[in-house]
């Protein structure tokens, strides 16, 4: 198994329809003497028989058409091999094809090939597939300008076109290791050197594939296995639960302890077990395999929690997280909307807090301020999750930092993590407590007679409003309500504060000033938005409120409060 990894790459091989994605991997396949037995001469014949143009891309097609029959014997992938290393290719027809065969497949791309039509030029989706391998974290990306044949071989066609593809490659952090002038249907610099173009000195495809390194320092990164199953022996003397999964980076041994978050829960590893053969052990296992361990003591751990080894630094965890994603889904990204998120083992539900940049994937255009995102565009997003989640940032992992979004039932869009909201906004630790309770928020509502929420008294700073606010909490108090007027707290997120209170099924209440001083959009995700009223208490705030109670003394605008409460039953009478 190990050695068979070693020798191998995984590529992907993406660029606009027609611009002769099929016909490289044809040609690969062929020149490199990697097509099974005759298969060459079958395509030939059938095209002969049919009348039609023999076309390396046929040859890619019915390998599929033998993959989707199960004839192929190896058939998960297309793969070649060169005196190397065997490469297989990614399979990726489409921009969510793409995306889900890099973040949620098994296999990833150490290495891409950008295929352009030196004819047709840059189209968007030369652009667009830059911009996915840049943000997924390929560092080894070579330029394939195909079709020279149709611009007769000339220098400064090629030069040209490299020179229009470079700014934006380098605009979204692609290093490009190499352009290179192909002639696909003809197989010229693709196995061959061409001799229609000699100007052209550097690697031929074939070559700059053997000089891109394997991702063997997957292995020298902490572990990190997303817990996909925990399988429990029912034979009543074996009493053993094997935790299962695929090993994203780093190595594992017997004896190691591991922390599996984001439940913080520890144990070694008392035995590796092999799926493959029966009974069979290992005592260690690398990046990309499938495994099964067993653990010393019998602690519950379930699918979607990551393992990590004590004794490297473990994954982050949180619900706030601040992400850069594309979006390809039919319907916008919006905040109104429940999400699928996706990372590693794990599913969330997620919804979208704000909307920090945004552009267009093609000519990176920066758009100005948006609540949502639009198919084709990429932002930096921050989203909050329904439950802890554990991940790492796409500089450390990527392979545990990438996530893609279901809307409904389809996949819909992509994305890294970049930062830790969480870290970001509490280092107190105080959200445990919202992690851990088993209490659902109905059964609260009904024990206190109230709506969990957060009051907003929106009105002019001052000792008045705040004299208000504390009238409130005290008659709310007085009639047996839970309850509690929150200030600014120093070394306490006062939105993950009311959260958390808000949560314990209180009703919170802060005055204008203090939550304005804060982004309310940040607060959408801490407390849904139907569970936020706010109150004017002088005219001047009437059009962002929910009620108005801007006459009398502070006693009446206290009564008008609790008035309205009890007909908006958001406390009992
Ligand atoms: P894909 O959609 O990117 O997979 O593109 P294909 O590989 O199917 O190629 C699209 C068309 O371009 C086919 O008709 C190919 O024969 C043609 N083509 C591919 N490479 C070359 C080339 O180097 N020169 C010329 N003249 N045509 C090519």
């Amino acid at each position: 198994m190990n050695q068979e990894q070693y020798d191998s790459m995984n590529i992907v091989i993406a660029g606009h329809v027609d611009h002769g994605k099929s016909t490289v991997i044809g040609r690969l396949l062929a020149d490199t003497g990697s097509l099974p037995q005759g298969k060459l001469e079958q395509v030939r014949k059938l095209c002969e028989a049919t009348a039609r143009r023999f076309e390396y891309a046929f040859l890619l097609d019915a390998l599929k058409d033998e993959q989707a029959q199960g004839i192929t014997i190896d058939s998960a992938r297309v793969f070649f091999k060169t005196e190397k290393r065997r490469y297989i290719i990614i399979d990726a027809p489409g921009h969510i094809e793409f995306l889900k065969n890099m973040i949620s497949g098994a296999a990833r791309a150490e290495a891409a090939l950008l295929v352009v039509d030196a004819q047709e030029g840059l189209k968007e989706n030369s652009r667009r597939h830059a911009y996915l391998l840049s943000m997924l974290g390929l560092r080894q990306v070579a330029v394939v300008i195909n079709k020279m044949d149709l611009c007769e071989y000339r220098e400064s066609s090629f030069y040209s076109l490299v020179e229009e593809f470079s700014p934006y490659l380098r605009q979204v952090g692609l290093e490009v290791a190499a352009y290179i002038p192909v002639a696909a249907v003809k197989g010229e610099n693709i196995f061959a050197r061409s001799d229609s173009m000699s100007w052209y000195s550097g690697p031929t495809v074939l070559e700059m594939l053997d000089q891109f390194q394997a991702e063997e320092s997957l292995n020298q990164k902490p572990f990190r296995m997303p817990v996909q199953d925990v399988y429990k022996f029912t034979q009543s003397t074996d009493d053993r639960r094997i935790v299962a999964g695929t090993v994203s980076c780093g190595r594992l041994q017997a004896g190691d302890e591991l922390v599996f978050l984001p439940s913080g829960k520890s144990s070694r590893v008392k035995k590796i077990e092999c799926f493959s053969a029966e009974g069979s052990e290992k005592s260690s296992a690398e990046a990309g395999e499938a495994i099964g361990f067993t653990l010393e003591e019998q602690i519950y751990v379930t699918r979607g929690e990551v393992a990590c080894k004590k004794s490297e630094r473990t994954a982050h965890q949180g619900q706030h997280l601040h992400t850069s994603l594309f979006w390809l889904g039919r319907q916008p990204l919006s905040k109104d909307k429940e999400y699928i998120l996706k990372l590693g083992t794990m599913r969330v539900a997620a919804r979208l807090v704000s909307v920090d940049r945004l552009m267009d994937s093609s000519s990176l255009e920066v758009k100005g301020a948006s609540m949502s995102v639009h198919r084709h565009e990429v932002a930096e997003c921050k989203f909050f999750v329904n439950r802890p989640l554990a991940f790492d940032f796409t500089d450390e992992i990527a392979e545990t930092s990438r996530f893609v979004l279901v809307d409904g039932f389809e996949i819909s869009g992509g994305g890294i993590i970049k930062a830790n909201g969480d870290e970001a906004v509490a280092d107190t630790g105080d959200s445990c407590a919202l992690r851990l309770s088993a209490i659902e928020e109905s059964v609260r509502a009904e024990r206190y007679r109230q709506k969990p929420m957060l009051l907003v008294l929106a009105g002019e700073e001052g000792p008045v409003l705040r004299e208000l606010a504390v009238a409130v909490e005290r008659h709310l108090f007085d009639r047996g309500h839970s309850c509690f007027c929150l200030d600014s707290v120093s070394g306490l997120g006062l939105e993950e504060t009311a959260g958390a209170l808000v949560k314990a099924g209180a009703i919170v209440i802060v005055t204008s000033e203090q939550w304005q001083k804060r982004s309310l959009q940040w607060t959408g995700a801490v407390i849904p938005s139907d569970q936020i009223r706010t109150v004017a208490i002088s005219p001047s705030f009437e059009l962002q409120a929910d009620f108005q109670v801007c006459a009398g003394e502070i006693l009446d605008k206290v009564q008008k409060i609790l008035e309205i409460c009890i007909a908006q039953k958001l406390i009992s009478e």
